[in-house]
């Protein structure tokens, strides 16, 4: 495979060595990845992107043992190496309503990314406000399937709020207090938390994250408002046709 070449966010750090440095080849979609991509439905959008995952890069390890936040890279790098740098999107003011187009001159080059530094390694840990020491690691590919799962078996916290919220903030946690812990005893040490704990956990897992921040400023040019904007990867992240069409 002839591909451009790119570095992860993780460096490869968490991989055991089987993506030294992190170094990967990206090389564009064809109009058969094309065609599974458009017409996967939103509950396959996981083996959708091991399938791309598979046929674009030169990575051998399952795309499924990929951290996520590598995954959603490789997903900007695989879409700038198919369609070109550019990419603009359309959005609304928050403020007069008005409807623009933002354009990118270069998508990935134009993002923040922040990579791991040399002699990262898991779990990480933090000690919470109340005096709780957590052991944490990074969520993969297969991480998502599985809150997938549990989302869906847990009818009670289903109606109110989001319901993945507590379930993918328990899959992080691997030790409490030194002891390693599975899921149900995570899942009860965060639900029971003191929201000034959970806080401090997730600036905890944010600190700890290496990844692309998918966000830009756009300014309104018709009221003058500034306001941020979430970048793909979306439904429309890699139709670049429908764009022009409208
Ligand atoms: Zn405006």
């Amino acid at each position: 495979m002839i591909g451009e070449p790119f570095v992860l966010p993780s460096r490869g750090l968490l991989y055991g060595g089987k993506i030294p440095d992190g170094k990967v080849e990206v090389a564009s979609m064809t109009t058969k990845e094309e065609k599974v991509l458009l017409g996967g439905r939103k509950s396959q959008f996981g083996e959708v992107l091991d399938y791309i995952f598979k046929s674009c890069t030169d990575i051998k390890m399952d795309p499924q043992e990929l951290l996520i936040s590598d995954r959603t890279y490789l997903l900007f790098a695989i879409r700038s190496v198919s369609y070109g740098k550019q990419f603009s999107f359309p959005w609304k003011c928050a403020s007069c309503g008005e409807s623009s187009t933002h354009q990118m001159q270069d998508l990935l080059g134009d993002l923040r990314v922040d990579y791991y530094e040399t002699g990262v390694s898991e779990p990480f840990s933090t000690t919470l406000p109340s005096g709780s020491e957590i052991g944490f690691r990074m969520l993969r590919g297969s991480d998502e399937r599985k809150l997938t799962r549990l989302v869906k078996a847990d009818e009670n916290s289903r109606n109110i709020g989001d319901p993945a919220y507590i379930p993918r903030l328990a899959l992080y946690v691997v030790k409490i207090d030194g002891k390693e812990v599975d899921y149900l005893t995570a899942h009860n040490f965060i639900l029971n938390l003191r929201v000034s704990d959970t806080s401090a956990f997730k600036s905890a897992i944010d600190k700890n994250s290496s990844g692309i921040y998918p966000m830009v400023d756009v300014s309104c040019m018709h009221c003058g408002y500034d306001q941020r904007m979430a970048v793909g990867p979306s439904e429309d992240f890699f139709r670049v046709s429908s764009v022009s069409r409208s």
